[in-house]
């Protein structure tokens, strides 16, 4: 009898700490308490994580080693658990991606926004063009860049001979802040990886960062904009490059003159890809 007991306890010790050790994976070392008074209440686990076994600039994208010396991961809990163990990092397309996260409840912007905004455009684009968080128009209409920014960034890659169905755009996070505020660091880390796993399916050759946000998200760094743009970083293998907003266009004209040196940088680097691959009988 006595041993049966010990035995269930045992049992139940067992599963909780399966349970913690899968939720720690998931989530750090944070255990999501939630009810439907207190669902965003978070207990930190006293569980100890190992310290990773990787160093960062090991890692790739997914937590996969690499000898890229870009360092990827900022926080401790990116560090511990850069390649969350759930069924959407096994998706094969965009739209099988999409369909797996469009109904996301990570962070609080799930329950306020009206639509998930995956991003849009061509699955095999060279380019990849990345925004902040979609404002309240790609809230209405579920696509990136529709409002008066979106019209402006057309009439960019229009000027450097891209279409935007070319081109594939999107943002770091796929949920609209309230009134427009910054993303949160909490957000960016629980909707960055939606990204990564866009950039690993698309396999663009470059990327365009729209705003201090989106390049220091990417970049990992607290770098400013001005330290940032105008240059080419290599993002796993990407050339990576961060210029002006166009709302910050829209806001301060005299920034549109270095946009337009940026942007056309980043063409001629593109042309210049192009004509080295063709020279050496590939496709880029
Ligand atoms: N600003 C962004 O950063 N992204 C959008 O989709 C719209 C406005």
């Amino acid at each position: 009898m006595m041993n049966d007991e010990s035995n269930e306890i045992k049992q139940v010790l067992e599963n909780v700490e399966r349970f913690l050790k899968q939720q720690q994976s998931l989530y750090g070392n944070f255990l999501y308490a939630g009810s439907s008074e207190h669902e965003n209440s978070n207990i930190e686990l006293s569980v100890k994580s190992k310290p990773s076994k990787q160093a960062p600039e090991e890692i790739d994208l997914f937590g996969k080693t690499t000898s890229s010396t870009i360092p990827l991961m900022r926080s401790s809990r990116q560090t511990d658990h850069p390649y969350p163990n759930e069924p959407w990092v096994s998706a094969s397309s965009l739209t099988d991606l999409n369909n797996q996260i469009c109904e996301c409840l990570k962070c609080t912007l799930g329950k306020t926004r009206t639509n998930f905004v995956f991003g849009v455009g061509n699955p095999n684009a060279d380019v990849v063009v990345v925004g902040e968080a979609p404002g309240a128009d790609e809230d209405a209409q579920g696509e990136p860049f529709v409002g008066r920014a979106g019209q402006l960034l057309n009439k960019i890659l229009e000027a450097i001979q891209f279409k935007r169905e070319e081109v594939f755009i999107c943002n770091i996070l796929k949920c609209r802040p309230p009134n427009n505020r910054d993303p949160l660091p909490e957000e960016i880390e629980f909707c960055e990886p939606y990204l990564w796993k866009q950039l690993e399916i698309i396999k663009p050759k470059m990327i365009l960062c729209l705003g201090r946000i989106a390049g220091q998200s990417l970049l990992k760094t607290n770098d400013t904009l001005t330290a940032l743009r105008g240059k080419f970083f290599d993002y796993r293998g990407i050339k990576l490059m961060v210029t002006y907003h166009p709302a910050a266009l829209l806001r301060n004209p005299n920034w549109k003159k270095p946009a337009w040196e940026d942007v056309q940088l980043f063409r001629k680097t593109y042309d210049e890809m192009k004509s080295k691959a063709w020279s050496e009988n590939k496709t880029v």
